[in-house]
């Protein structure tokens, strides 16, 4: 992907402002409670754990030197024993209680601040990808499959990491940081000065760090985004891979991207390698500098401009907290880094959401075929029509297209005004009930972009497409949708078994069909009457586990004519008023062929049906035919009217019939011409639009 062409999901991402913090309240909110537990534990289990040096202090000095009183800092004096015994027992209670209580509470804290973040997480990964399902077309069109997998997936669980670790690893360090200043000003606040001066030294320190390494971040996240781009290329065109020998080529392509995310990791961890032992260093001359200054004073009294006195006991407190900072002061990198992670794994999931779905129901959408608007679309996920009713679940199946323009949005969802060329210009024709519609011409002439608008997989930029009188943008896609059958060129099988690929779409859950007072036998029954239409029951049997056979990804592979079968026999079962075959290419046997063309018929028999042919002989069929050309109906009539008319259909047929070799050139350059048209008519309005403005 070139640099300046970003996709809508670039563009949204950077229009995300401060991710975190929406994410804090748009999920965050909802889980509060175990972020709150969480943190009160987590402070609970530190305090305690500042215990055992500040008891050992005071016992040092009360109970083996003598040189003090025994005080504990926030308990009155009267609850404490005077006898030295009882203090030394109560000092061991103390400590075994505080080890005791740490245990505890950090168990507390794992539990919450792991369910608040794996509670976000989960909200986070399903939102996502109910948003990527409502996503139109034109999402999907720019192959932006990688980058939601990848929000889906490595997002969700940087932010877990980042809402699980960093957060409490940097409450636990503020915690630290004010609890041991606090002891430690208490008990000598001039020894604490010496202590706490590589403080300021750290912060400035930390700042440095975040400073230079926040932009080697931003261009790590660049090559990630290189480096998935070209593993999901030499994936996805395997098959393209291997048959032009290009093997050496993409693992050159993945080794560049590979190696360049290397070196910018690398950049990264250099200086996390100057950071980290920095920090370390930095807090081992806190420790050395209070030793020796300390050390100093037990031996010589107050040094230089200090005037308190300092006990053994303080001192032994002193060093053993200053010991207590090291380790979370380590942890700052990792928190820097955590937190780096999932201020872009924010961005990249609110960018996702950010994306606005432009095709979705009407407020007041009806349902198509006269249900009541928001029961649930019971015909989908169950039908209330049985299958073979003739009136489709109350769809006749009239189809207008009046006036059609549409063009491909090319960057539509980041700007709608911005359309491509135009693909289709002003098409328009009625088929009635029970038709069958041929659709003939050259390849690109705009045949499945169409029927595409039919299933409004993406919304006209003119005129309307109707079913049964309604405009498709006034019905609810869901009813809509399940009112048109579809076979595909390729189909798609899903990884499952055979009955459950039948029943995908009409009856996807099984239990679900007790809806409509069918039961699960009622059910298998219906699937296997939709496998016989099609054809497809004599193969199913003959199969180890016949309709329980594992397909897909992990099961039985099917051949084409086999696949395309069971793709039929799910459009017999979903029984819409309306269908549209996208007549395969790929040859399969005769015999085969025939089987496909006799279950075809019979399902077309009492449906509007489409048919984009590429065999021209499928047209002799067809009630009606319509020639498209660049975007244009050109021809219509029946294949003796369209023979007759001696046009672009009857050139087409020619050259099917191996009677001509190849498209006049007339036709070719009308096509040309019909774009420079185009263009000039393009350039004309857009000027006429801009003197207007003036
Ligand atoms: P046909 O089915 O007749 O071969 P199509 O409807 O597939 O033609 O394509 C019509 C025109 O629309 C072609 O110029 C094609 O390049 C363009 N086109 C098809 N799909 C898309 C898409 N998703 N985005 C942009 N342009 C497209």
């Amino acid at each position: 992907m070139a640099a300046d062409e970003r996709n809508a999901f670039e563009v949204y991402r950077d229009r995300v402002d401060r991710p975190l913090g929406r994410l804090f309240r748009e999920y965050g909110a909802a889980e509060a409670h175990w972020l709150v537990i969480g943190m009160v534990a987590n402070v609970v289990a530190r305090v305690a754990g500042l215990v055992p040096p500040v008891v050992l202090g005071v016992a040092i000095d009360a109970v083996f030197t003598g040189t003090g009183p025994y005080t504990l800092p926030l308990v009155p004096d009267a609850w404490l024993p005077t006898a030295e015994p009882a203090q030394f027992r109560l000092s061991v209670i103390l400590i075994f209680a505080s080890f005791i209580v740490t245990g505890v509470f950090t168990y507390v804290y794992g539990i919450a601040a792991n369910n608040f973040a794996h509670r976000v997480m989960h909200s986070v990964r399903t939102d996502s990808f109910d948003q990527m399902q409502r996503l139109d077309m034109t999402f999907f069109d720019d192959k932006q499959t990688g980058e939601v997998m990848s929000v889906l997936n490595n997002d969700a669980s940087n932010l877990e990491v980042f809402l699980d670790n960093a957060l409490q690893n940097s409450a636990r360090l503020g915690v630290m940081l004010v609890g041991i200043a606090g002891v430690l000003a208490y008990y000598n606040y001039e020894l604490a000065i010496v202590t706490l001066a590589a403080i300021p030294l750290m912060f400035l320190f930390t700042l440095w760090f975040m400073r230079a390494v926040e932009p080697r971040y931003t261009a790590q996240r660049s090559v990630v985004g290189d480096l998935n781009t070209a593993l999901e290329n030499a994936l996805s065109g395997v098959e393209l891979v291997k048959t032009s020998n290009t093997e050496a080529h993409e693992s050159e392509r993945v080794e560049d991207a590979s190696y360049s995310y290397f070196r910018r990791t690398m950049s990264i961890l250099r200086l996390n390698y100057v950071y980290r032992p920095g920090m370390e260093l930095l807090a081992g001359l806190a420790f050395a500098a209070t030793f020796a200054v300390g050390g100093f004073w037990l031996a010589n009294g107050p040094p230089g401009p200090f005037s308190t006195e300092l006990t053994v006991g303080t001192f032994v407190t002193f060093v053993l907290l200053t010991q207590q900072f090291v380790a979370p002061l380590a942890e700052v990198s990792n928190i820097i880094d955590q937190y780096e992670n999932a201020k872009a794994s924010c961005e990249r999931v609110f960018g996702l959401r950010d994306i606005p779905v432009r095709i979705e129901d009407d407020d007041d959408a009806i349902e198509l075929g006269g249900g009541a608007q928001g029961d649930g679309g019971a015909r989908n996920d169950g039908g209330v029509t049985p299958a073979g009713d003739p009136d489709h679940g109350g769809v006749a199946g009239a189809v207008e297209y009046d006036d059609v323009s549409f063009a491909y949005p090319e960057n539509a969802l980041v700007d709608p005004e911005d359309a491509d060329e135009e693909v289709l210009s002003g098409v328009s024709f009625t088929a009635d009930p029970g038709d069958t519609v041929a659709l003939v011409g050259p390849t690109g002439a705009g045949k499945s972009t169409l029927l595409k608008l039919l299933l409004r997989l993406y919304d006209v930029t003119d005129g309307a497409v109707r079913v049964d009188g309604h405009d498709v943008r006034d019905v609810t896609v869901e009813s809509l949708r399940s009112s048109i059958g579809y076979v595909a060129q390729d189909t798609t099988l899903f990884d499952g078994t055979i009955a459950e690929n039948i029943r995908y779409g009409r009856f996807t859950r099984i239990e679900e069909a007790g809806a409509d007072g069918l039961d699960e036998e009622a059910v298998r029954e219906r699937v296997v009457e939709a496998a016989k239409a099609a054809e497809a029951h004599e193969f199913v049997s003959s199969l180890p586990n016949g309709y329980e056979t594992r397909i897909g990804e992990r099961g039985v592979k099917l051949s084409g004519g086999q696949r395309q079968r069971l793709a039929i026999a799910r459009v017999v079962l979903q029984d819409p008023a309306i269908l549209i075959l996208d007549e395969a290419t790929s040859a399969v046997d005769t015999e085969t062929e025939m089987l496909i063309q006799r279950s075809l018929d019979r399902l077309a028999a009492d449906r509007t049906t489409f048919v984009i042919a590429h065999r021209l002989s499928t047209v002799t069929d067809a009630d009606t035919a319509l020639v498209l050309e660049d975007g244009e109906v050109v021809e219509r009539g029946t294949h003796d009217e369209l023979l007759a008319a001696d046009g672009l259909y009857a050139k087409l047929w020619g050259v099917q019939a191996g009677e001509i070799d190849e498209l006049p050139e007339e036709f070719v350059e009308r096509a040309r011409e019909r774009h420079v048209d185009r263009a000039v008519e393009r350039a004309t309005e857009s000027e006429v639009d801009s003197e207007t403005l003036e």
